[in-house]
């Protein structure tokens, strides 16, 4: 029998309506016969009463005082507040159904509180459930030490419970519901006219969800990917297809690949460019910059090492170390807040001449100044201002067609 994993975002169960459409989905596919693992968000978003972000709030005033450990006892209640109101709503409809915490539905994590990683998932108990016929529910996010300690896996971690849930019992598909349709060509947030993509491959969408797409965790997709499971990333509140991810030779077996230059726009804020002049001639001027950085666990990005010195950037939460860092080296370094990294992507870039000749001149074209660029054989990424982000990826965006996708 087909089994898939149905994994719900906060915004799909915020309310009653979505918490209707929800509904309407699993009940579809369990009178279709299907298997059905549903995995649950925390309702809602910030600001909303059991979302992830307000059970932070609830201690955030205390000087984030409470330990990890028991941080992520708190984290945990939101997904097990969603996963207990779903239940009932079935049962209310007539549909037996199980809730699992992380613990109890075998996902066994190391001891990283705040951002376990999953070592192994115990499918026998899921397994039994689903034997007897129910639907299994089980909370996102979190799962279970060896030694019986609950763990999160980092913000965005539903989509890993869904993929990782999906490939210990060998799922056929895992649908993402979420409240856009699909994967766009980028954040409709941002950009008005961003159209959804009827396919990406695991790569592509890999590739934007670490440059900042958060429509699904680049976590979940390496899962998914290494266990060759489909993902359809698909809109709570729609009958739509959504966008199907999976290998790009699967796309081209099914006739839904198209070659195309770009594939879409992501994008991240809250970038600083730090830059150190070398003056003094120093032969192991980058040597110690870099070193110190490491040493602090500070992530660089948009590395530019010269003769003359090195340019590179670091998030905004990074930054006052960072500083403190150079100083304390002896440096005086040039500092620039409030840039935002813009990545064009797109796997069929690959030896295609002219992409970054487009990117240059929609710029220009804005008069916005690219501040630094570099880039991959499947992305070109530019550093800007971020007052200029929202212009840029719309002219990004229309320079490249993507509206017309
Ligand atoms: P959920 O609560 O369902 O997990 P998220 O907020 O984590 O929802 O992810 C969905 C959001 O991702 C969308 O509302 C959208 O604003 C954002 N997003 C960013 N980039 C993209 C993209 N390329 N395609 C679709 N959505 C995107
Ligand atoms: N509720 C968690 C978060 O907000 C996990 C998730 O939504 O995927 O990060
Ligand atoms: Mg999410």
């Amino acid at each position: 029998m087909e089994l898939i994993v149905q994994k719900f975002g906060g915004t799909s169960l915020s309310d009653e309506q979505g918490r209707y459409h929800v509904l309407r989905h699993i009940i579809r596919e369990y009178e279709a016969g299907l298997n059905i693992v549903v995995v649950v968000s925390a309702m809602g978003r910030s600001g909303e009463p059991y979302a992830t972000d307000s059970l932070l709030e609830l201690v955030r005033h205390n000087g984030n005082s409470l330990p990890s450990r028991e941080r992520d006892l708190l984290l945990s209640c939101g997904e097990l507040i969603s996963a207990t109101v779903l239940c009932s709503l079935l049962h209310a409809k007539g549909f037996s159904s199980v809730v699992l915490t992380g613990g109890q539905a075998g996902i066994m994590t190391d001891d990283r509180f705040g951002s376990a990683r999953i070592i192994d998932i115990k499918q026998h108990k899921m397994r039994r459930q689903l034997e007897e016929g129910k639907i299994v529910i089980v909370t996102g996010f979190q799962g279970m030490t060896t030694d019986g300690e609950m763990t999160t896996l980092g913000r965005g971690g539903s989509d890993t419970t869904a993929t990782a849930v999906g490939a210990a019992l060998n799922a056929d598909i895992v649908d993402i519901y979420t409240d856009v349709d699909g994967i766009l060509t980028a954040d409709p947030r941002w950009v008005s006219d961003a159209k959804p993509l009827a396919a990406v491959s695991y790569e592509e969408i890999c590739n934007m969800a670490q440059n900042g797409a958060k429509v699904i965790h680049p976590r979940a997709v390496e899962i998914a990917m290494k266990a060759g499971i489909p993902i359809r990333v698909r809109s709570t509140f729609s009958e739509g297809e959504g966008t199907l991810v999976t290998h790009t030779q699967a796309l081209r077996n099914k006739g839904i690949w198209f070659d195309r230059t770009v594939t879409g726009l992501a994008h991240v804020r809250g970038v600083t460019q730090l830059g150190v002049i070398n003056h003094d001639g120093l032969a192991d001027l980058q040597l110690r910059v870099f070193r110190a950085m490491a040493r602090h666990e500070i992530s660089v990005d948009f590395i530019n090492v010269m003769p003359t010195g090195v340019h590179y950037t670091v998030s905004e939460d990074d930054t006052p170390m960072a500083l403190q860092l150079l100083q304390g080296l002896g440096f005086e370094p040039h500092i620039r807040k409030g840039c935002a990294k813009v990545s064009v992507i797109g796997g069929g870039m690959n030896g295609e001449p002219g992409v970054m000749a487009v990117i240059v001149e929609a710029l220009t074209n804005s008069s916005i100044p690219i501040l630094q660029s570099a880039d991959s054989n499947t992305t070109i990424w530019v550093l800007i201002s971020e007052n200029d982000l929202a212009e840029a990826l719309q002219a990004l965006h229309t320079a490249f067609g993507l509206h017309l996708t």
